[in-house]
């Protein structure tokens, strides 16, 4: 799988894609992820790729014409079969791990990365196939949202995380939260890790870890139950 991002500012991505799993999941091929700098298909020599928005008011946007150059140039420069185009954006769909198992299906990925005021909407009208938001908050720019969808997402990806099925033990994956985890010391400051994880009796263990992640589900984010339900009931008709 590839990711190419579009951004104005590269600098803020490579530190945080060269840590851990998504290093050893792009040391070992299982993601390209190219990051391209937006001021490279600026049209004057002062690499602009803003200007201010008609109608009046504060701030900047960013320019048509480098979004629309910088997609079609690696499109054309790196053919993919399964591709999308994604913008990022407060106003766009909310992201969560159905969308990543969902992105997890495409061969390429290209995200545009927003900053300032925003993004000229004719990206969002003609060049964007869909507009992804990572939460009611409004951030400086699309930089972070691309590191949480290229981290999402490559986890999902065979062979990135040590166990193939490691992201199907996760929260979220059946709308239910994970159980807890302990590891070593069995006793810190004077508190016990729970006996059963002790026991070495594995039908327990897991019987526990099943009761644990529907307490806690059921406590914190009721809401996904109900969506469990919801699936269940549209299945049965
Ligand atoms: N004026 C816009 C916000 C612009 S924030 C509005 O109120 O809707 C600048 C850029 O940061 C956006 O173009 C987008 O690319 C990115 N961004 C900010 N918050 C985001 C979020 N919650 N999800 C995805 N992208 C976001």
């Amino acid at each position: 799988m590839t990711f190419d991002v579009v951004t104005a500012f590269p600098g803020m991505l490579e530190g945080p894609l060269g840590f851990s799993i998504l290093k050893r999941a792009r040391e070992a091929g299982i993601v390209t992820i190219r990051v391209h700098d937006l001021r490279a298909w600026a049209e004057d020599r002062h690499h602009k790729v803003d200007d201010a928005p008609y109608g009046g008011g504060g701030g900047m946007v960013l320019m048509p014409g480098p979004l629309f150059a910088a997609v079609e140039d690696i499109r054309l420069r790196h053919p993919a079969k399964r591709d999308r185009t994604i913008l990022f954006c407060p106003q766009g769909i909310r992201y969560d791990q159905e969308a990543a198992r969902r992105l997890s299906g495409y061969d390429r990925l290209i995200l545009i990365c927003g900053r300032y005021e925003g993004v000229d909407e004719r990206v969002r009208e003609h060049l964007a196939d869909e507009s992804i938001s990572i939460g009611d908050y409004v951030l400086t720019g699309g930089e972070i949202p691309a590191l949480a969808v290229i981290d999402s997402v490559t986890r999902l990806l065979p062979g990135a995380l040590g166990n193939e099925d490691a992201p199907r033990r996760d929260s979220f994956w059946d709308d239910r939260l994970d159980h807890p985890h302990y590891t070593r010391p069995a006793e810190f400051r004077g508190h016990k890790v729970p006996e059963v994880l002790l026991s070495g009796d594995h039908g327990k263990i897991a019987a526990w870890r099943r009761e644990q992640a529907q307490k806690r589900t059921a406590e914190r984010r009721p809401d996904l139950l109900e969506r469990r339900r919801e699936d269940d009931e549209a299945t049965k008709h």
